[in-house]
């Protein structure tokens, strides 16, 4: 991990700490300017910055520096650095916040205008970078089909699958081979969440003909993580009539979601018929062999040399997804470098502790599980641990219920007293309900990785 991916990597955990608006306005345009005997420099582009990153923000940075290098960062200071600017490569994430150039760098967007083409895409991301294996083969072919003949043969392409399997990077990767065939073309990749916010925005300063002119004037609309539009009446309407605007113009349309259409609660069924015109593809969790291919790439791409056999261990330690093999490769890339030793078995083992099993390495309280669960089925927390028994909250709660039990270990009585003060009894009937038919019920499965998913990865 060189000092700009070491930079980007602390910057996705603070951009997580930190309320949208406060990261977008005072981690614009840093960087790292130098980075030598574990003292960090980091650029800033004015003195106000430097002020508020100095009184605000520097435990946070600081510590998140410091766990990123294994300890090895000893202080960080601010400077204010106008005339350089940042390194290209820092702009990007994969959340789209970066993806901006820099002018529209903001939480809020400045104005309808919707950033089209290189700035909305993240060049890094291609089908050559891309390991394909059993678990992503019909998407990543689906992918390719979709590039060579965009709006003709899939439209749209609406690809599934957990965190870090790799649908952001399947969409990019759409983008730029077609802006490669035709840098003409007019490309739009936005997360759902700024699609949602430049409507509301655009509503809001009275520009909403210029965002439908935006939207439904480009070649290829790619909205990632879909699944957010839950419960969004407003932002479903416009996207329906964005959606069929574009398919009829035969413009190619792509969506990503964690889960399947139909799983998404509170979608419009017009929407949801719409999903389903196309092609649907999914993505699972990568096998053994795709993982070690992933990051034998990785390692390629990175000009960092890893003994086959360490290879093999990571891949066999992380079984998650491949953002987390990513993350484990990059954590031990750093620890070699700063201690400038090359990676044995005896120095990674230690590194990949705190990956093993995801369930051990964090402690949920039962707060944390029935809001996470209140989310993913977009119902009330109040009514989860109410009375009514209708049957879309009395299987989200029974949800609850086994996890408590399969992950948390809490006993019977008290999973009924944390759910609204049920008897024991109902816990263990919803225990045993659920483990009863998890084992043939792949959509539950489902529910219930994405679940746990979120619940450790956030
Ligand atoms: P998602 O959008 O599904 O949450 P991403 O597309 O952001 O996941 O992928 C997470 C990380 O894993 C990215 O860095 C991506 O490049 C990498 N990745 C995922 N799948 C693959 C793959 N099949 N080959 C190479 N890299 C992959
Ligand atoms: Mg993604």
């Amino acid at each position: 991990m060189n000092t700009n991916e070491m930079w980007l990597s602390a910057l996705g955990e603070l951009e997580l700490q930190l309320s949208k608006a406060n990261f977008t306005t005072w981690f614009k345009n840093t960087f790292i300017v130098s980075c030598e005997n574990g003292d960090v420099y980091i650029g800033v582009p004015n003195a106000f910055t430097k002020a508020w990153l100095e009184k605000k923000y520097h435990r946070e940075i600081f510590s998140s520096l410091q766990k990123l290098s294994n300890n090895k960062i000893k202080s960080v200071c601010f400077r204010v650095e106008s005339k350089i600017s940042p390194p290209k490569d820092v702009k990007y994430t994969e959340e789209g916040v970066y993806f901006d150039n820099n002018d529209n760098f903001q939480s809020a967007p400045q104005s309808y205008q919707v950033v089209q083409n290189e700035a909305s895409v993240n060049q890094h991301y291609t089908f050559g970078n891309f390991v394909v294996g059993k678990q992503n083969e019909l998407a990543h072919a689906a992918a390719q089909a979709v590039s060579s003949q965009p709006g003709d043969v899939y439209n749209p392409l609406f690809i599934y699958g957990g965190v870090g399997l790799g649908k952001t990077h399947l969409l990019q990767a759409i983008g730029n081979e077609i802006i490669s065939k035709n840098p003409r073309a007019k490309i739009l990749y936005a997360t759902c969440e700024r699609f949602t916010n430049d409507f509301i925005h655009a509503v809001r300063t009275g520009h909403a003909k210029e965002f439908k002119d935006q939207y439904r004037t480009i070649d290829l609309l790619m909205i990632d993580d879909i699944q957010f539009i839950t419960g969004k009446e407003g932002t479903q309407e416009e996207f329906f009539h964005t959606f069929n605007h574009l398919h009829q113009m035969k413009k190619q349309i792509i969506i990503t979601s964690d889960r399947p259409p139909k799983a998404i609660p509170g979608i419009e069924s017009r929407l949801l018929s719409r999903f389903e015109w196309g092609m649907m593809a999914d993505i699972g969790n990568p096998d053994f062999e795709t993982r070690v291919a992933i990051l034998e790439n990785k390692c390629r791409e990175k000009n960092y040399l890893v003994e086959r056999e360490i290879v093999q261990y990571i891949s066999s330690v992380i079984q998650s997804n491949v953002r987390e093999l990513e993350g484990a490769l990059n954590k031990i890339i750093v620890f070699h470098q700063f201690k400038n030793l090359k990676p044995t078995m005896e120095s990674v083992k230690p590194i990949l502790t705190s990956f093993q099993p995801i369930k051990s390495n964090k402690n949920i309280t039962p707060k944390q599980l029935i809001q996470t669960v209140s989310l993913y089925f977009d119902v009330k927390i109040e009514d989860l641990i109410g009375k009514s028994r209708e049957k879309h909250l009395a299987f989200p709660r029974q949800i609850i219920m086994f996890l408590m039990r399969e992950e948390m270990k809490c006993s019977y009585p008290s999973i009924g007293q944390e759910i609204g003060g049920r008897d024991h009894t109902t816990a263990m009937h919803a225990y045993e309900k659920i483990s009863g038919i998890l084992n043939d019920d792949e959509r539950l499965q489902n529910d219930i990785e994405l679940i746990k998913q979120r619940l450790y990865t956030v």
